[in-house]
This record gives structure tokens, sequence and C-alpha cells, in this order.
């Protein structure tokens, strides 16, 4: 630990969950960087339903916190041990892990063992917390994004090009990597081979646009939204259905004249679950995203997996969909509406009614 009456301080603006109330922006007290840490100017932060779960489910207990996991800024500076990165750099931030477990030794940060204490423990991994001073808990994701200024390490930061808007790359660190990721490292869905995703919010459409990518047939949505079904298909399913009107199993028996070869569930729904089941060819795999599910076999060598980020590792695969989305393959500005930060709680009320899919914040000039 350092030096108290060494520790630099400053002030940062941030969106404070507590009880009973709206988020708030307030100004807070942030210490750091650490030596293996960069203090980020947070240009823009994605809002992701994992953060809406929180708010949403915030029981007082426990200090108030800042959440946001999807932000995207300029390096303003850095720890003595920071090598990746200078002032100045234009950065993504993506989930955290420890760097030292056996999961991050083989370069799988996504297995990290401490995953769950590095991204949802509100604090550092040594246990402190850089907004203490102000009574409040950050480090959420290795970043609390929803504020001017975040605290990350190179661990969960990509260096990103600056030909393109920050605004527009905050959500690659989460939601859409996830859904990309999960068709590409996870099912690594081949040519030809078929795949249902049950859910089109921006997870489920990184997922339909990756499947297009890797030359999956059929594309089959579902969901039970019309603007995010017709969405669905202009993003590259080749079918969709509104499961309000019609019947999963059978339409997918219909299109594809047997089964499916893999379903990506985003909805955690167990109804969707047993649907999967009667409807996966023998081998086929059903990938859960909804993060509270075992993985397992089932008969006939169908597998279920229960994935975490897309099994991407974000320093190679963010760069990667940058890429895609370059070369016109990955339009996932299609997704996106931007809020100013001071409309954090309307953002976050047009997410949960569905109206937006993916809410952007937008918090500070580029
Ligand atoms: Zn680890
Ligand atoms: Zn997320």
């Amino acid at each position: 630990m350092a030096n108290p009456s060494k520790v630099k301080t400053f002030n940062i603006q941030a969106a404070v969950l507590r009880t009973g109330s709206p988020l708030k922006i307030e100004s807070l007290e942030l210490e750091g960087p650490n030596d293996d840490e960069i203090l980020v100017r947070i240009v823009a932060s994605g809002i992701c339903h994992t953060d809406i779960g929180f708010v949403d489910g915030w029981d007082g207990t426990a200090n108030p916190v800042v959440l946001g996991h999807e932000g995207a800024g300029v390096v303003e500076q850095i720890g003595k041990h920071v090598k990746g990165v200078k002032r100045g750099d234009h950065v993504v931030l993506s989930y955290q892990s420890c760097g030292r477990c056996r999961a991050c030794r083989r370069g799988h940060p996504f297995d990290c063992e401490y995953f769950w204490e590095a991204n949802f423990g509100f604090h550092r991994l040594d246990g402190s917390n850089a907004l203490h001073r102000s009574g409040v808990r950050g480090h959420f994701f290795g970043q609390s994004s929803f504020a001017t200024h975040a605290l990350a390490t190179e661990r969960n930061l990509v260096k990103v090009p600056k030909s393109l808007p920050l605004e527009l790359l905050a959500p690659m660190g989460c939601g859409l990597q996830t859904g990309a990721g999960t068709v590409i490292n996870s099912l690594k869905v081949r040519k030809g081979k078929g795949i249902a995703i049950f859910g089109t919010g921006a997870v489920g459409l990184a997922a339909v646009m990756a499947a297009r990518v890797v030359g999956a047939d059929p594309i089959i949505g579902v969901d039970i939204k019309p603007i995010r079904l017709k969405l669905a298909r202009e993003l590259g399913a080749t079918h969709i259905i509104d499961n309000r009107r019609h019947d999963i199993a059978s339409h997918i028996t219909r299109i594809t004249g047997s089964g499916i070869d893999y379903v990506l569930d985003t909805t955690g729904d167990q109804e969707m679950f047993e649907i999967t089941i009667r409807t996966l060819n023998r081998k086929g795999i059903l990938a859960l995203l909804a993060g509270n599910e075992s993985a397992g076999s089932l008969s006939e060598g169908r597998k279920v997996i229960s994935v975490i980020q897309g099994d991407a590792v974000p320093q190679r695969f963010i760069p990667n969909l940058i890429r895609l989305y370059q070369t016109g393959r990955f339009p996932f500005d299609r997704l996106v509406k931007f809020y100013n930060f001071s409309k954090i709680n309307t953002a976050i009320a047009d997410a949960k009614s569905g109206e937006t899919i993916k809410p952007v914040l937008r918090i500070s000039k580029e």
C-alpha cells in the first residue's frame, strides 16, 4: 500500500446507486492510480443488463456503489509499472481478471478463479477501494465506468484506433463481445450449421451478426418484440420467430426439416431451456448466457455449456470485432442509441422497456 499522505486523489463525477432512489450523479473523490493502474477519462459507457440487474436488485444492505462496465475513454495517467499504454491513448474497458491464477496463466482470463471477486466485489483484489473517502464502492468489472474517470489495469483495457469514435466503441467491452464470442469461440459455429438465438437484445443481435460472419445457415432469431426481430432479420437472421404468436419448437423443425445444431439462450428462461432440449440435434450444443445455470451433458451427445464473456480474451477479440465493423460485417452501430450522462435513468428505463437495444451514455468530449 502507498503511503496515505502521498496518495493522489481526483475529483470525479459519478452516477451513484443508493437505496430507494434513482441513480444520482454526485461528486466523489477517487484515489489512484496505483502502480499497475491506469486512470482513464471516460468518454462514453454502454449500459448492460448486468448493470440494470444491480439497480433493480439493490437491497441497501451494503454501501452505495458506482456501476458501469462498458467504458471507453482516453488514458490520462499511468502507474509506474504500466507498459502497454501511454497518456492520450484511446481505450475500451472490459471485464477484469487476476492475472495470477492457473486459468489466467493459461491465457483464459474468462475462467479466472477470482472472476466474481474481480468483477462483482466492488474493490480491488487486494481489498482496497479507490472511492473509500466518499463512502462509496467502485471497481465494478475493474472499472465502474458510470463516471467521468475510472481506474483500470492492463488486464481489462484494450487499446483501440483513434480513427473511430470512442462513444461508438464503448459497448464492445461486454455485451457485443459476449454475443459474438459465444458464436465464434465457445460454440465454434461453422459454415452451413444452423443456430437459433433466443432473445435478440444487444447480446443476441451480436450473436446474429457473428453467425452471419461465420456463414451459419439457418440463423433463427427468437424474441417477443417485433422491432428487435425486424432488426435481427436486417442484421443476418435468415428466419425469425415471434414466440408470443408462434410455437418455437414446431417452427424450428419446419425451418430445418429436423432440429437445430446450436442454440444460444440469452433469456435464462426455464421454458426456453425445455424447448431447446426438444429441438437440438444429436451432438448439438446449447450455450447459456444468463449466468446462473450449470453446464452438463444430455442424451445422444447433446451438451449444455455456460459461457462467460464469450470465452474472449478482450485484447485479441475486440480488435477483431473492430476490424469486422470496419469492413461492414459487424454493423453494431445499428443497435446503439446515445444519451447524455444526466439522462442515465431514462436510458435504463428505455433499455428495460425494449425501446432501446444498447444505450450508450455520453460522459465527456473525446
Ligand atoms: Zn485469474
Ligand atoms: Zn455486461
